[in-house]
């Protein structure tokens, strides 16, 4: 895919460009409250909120709809910041075009639809707003690239990214644990495409705004996206992530923002990615461990036929495993030690030598 062609407004210029404002519209008093205090802040220049809310389960709050909308005007006319919310479908974008919003944002919950975000590219058709995609919620790297040309077929020239996370079983220590080498392999193949970090949604929770937002500094990115609220506790929605503004000022002051050795953040990229899925491995590897014992015992209490057949089957098993250890690579030694060990333990647990299982 070849981006259109044209400068890109979203890409970086000296520092990274910093959206933020509240996960979602609520009142025009806290819109225009933190709208306020994010205007004190020179690094903000685009202010973001959730209009209709893609949400888990039903009954949670599902935005205010368009009415939030005037309030994002009344945003920019009194604070001359540039607007920003997502939209899912082409009512939406009607909506958001309708009121002025700057820039458009395309959900984690939307970019895994192609027929939505086809939807939505083909209401932009011929329209001059730039367009962030963020990440699928799965890491499927096709499917972001397929939505980035879905609106680059659409002509829209302002195209950026955001890296929000992906979702996973566990949510420690990360609310959706960040792929950086996955957003690393796709801007090596767009390299002119503005990437940008939306710390909130990876972190989930205060304490890790910073490292978050500092490894994307470190990484190059073009922008951060912080989500920001006046009164956070009173948040309807994300309380546990968002910033008031004067906290957002100090995270900002204590960031790097020329970022540390993008090759030292690489490496440690790459470590936290192979830590991560070894963890997994050995997940796996637990389990197979508890179905290997629970069938060996089913063998071992159902068992026909005498002990030493048993011991010269499992002279065989071990033989063949040996042999697979070379084609994989694996220490012959090392191979026999474990294998030798689950045996013992199934012996030991059944207090008889019959361990042919
Ligand atoms: C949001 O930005 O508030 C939001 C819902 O984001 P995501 O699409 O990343 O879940
Ligand atoms: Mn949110």
């Amino acid at each position: 895919m070849k981006l259109a062609a044209g400068t890109n407004k979203l890409a970086k210029t000296t520092a990274p460009v910093v959206i933020a404002g509240p996960c979602s519209a609520e009142s025009e008093e806290q819109m225009l409250q933190t709208a306020l205090g994010l205007k004190k802040l020179q690094s903000v220049s685009i202010f973001r909120a959730g209009i209709w809310k893609p949400r888990t389960r039903p009954g949670s709050f599902q935005g205010v709809g368009t009415v939030g909308l005037e309030w994002l005007r009344t945003v920019k006319q009194e604070t001359g910041l540039r607007t920003a919310c997502e939209v899912a479908n082409a009512d939406h974008v009607a909506e958001a075009l309708k009121h002025e919003v700057d820039i458009l944002l395309i959900g984690a919950h939307t970019t895994v639809n192609s027929f939505l975000v086809q939807e939505i590219a083909d209401a932009v058709k011929g329209v001059d707003i730039p367009v962030l995609v963020k990440n699928p919620v799965s890491p499927d790297l096709l499917l972001w690239i397929g939505a980035l040309e879905r609106f680059n077929n659409s002509g829209i020239s302002d195209l950026g990214v955001i890296h929000r996370g992906f979702s996973t079983i566990d949510n420690a220590p990360y609310r959706n644990h960040p792929k950086w080498d996955h957003v690393a392999e796709l801007k090596s193949q767009l390299p002119d495409l503005p990437v940008y970090c939306d710390a909130s949604h990876i972190a989930g929770r205060r304490s890790l705004l910073r490292p978050v937002s500092q490894r994307a500094i470190d990484l190059g990115y073009d922008g951060l996206m912080v989500e920001t609220h006046h009164n956070p506790v009173k948040a309807l929605s994300d309380p546990h992530q968002q910033l008031m503004p004067p906290e957002l000022d100090m995270l900002l002051q204590a960031l790097n923002m020329q970022g540390n050795d993008p090759e030292e953040a690489r490496s440690v990229v790459l470590q936290e990615e192979w830590r991560k899925e070894i963890e997994y491995l050995d997940d796996e590897l637990m389990d197979l461990l508890a179905r290997r014992t629970a069938l060996s015992e089913k063998l071992g209490t159902n068992r026909q036929g005498n002990s030493s057949e048993a011991e010269e089957a499992w002279d065989q098993v071990l033989e063949n495993l040996l042999l697979q250890a070379n084609s994989f690579g694996m220490n012959k030694e090392f191979v026999k030690t474990v294998f030798q060990e689950v045996r013992k333990q199934y012996a030991q647990t059944h207090l008889y030598c019959d361990m042919g299982a």
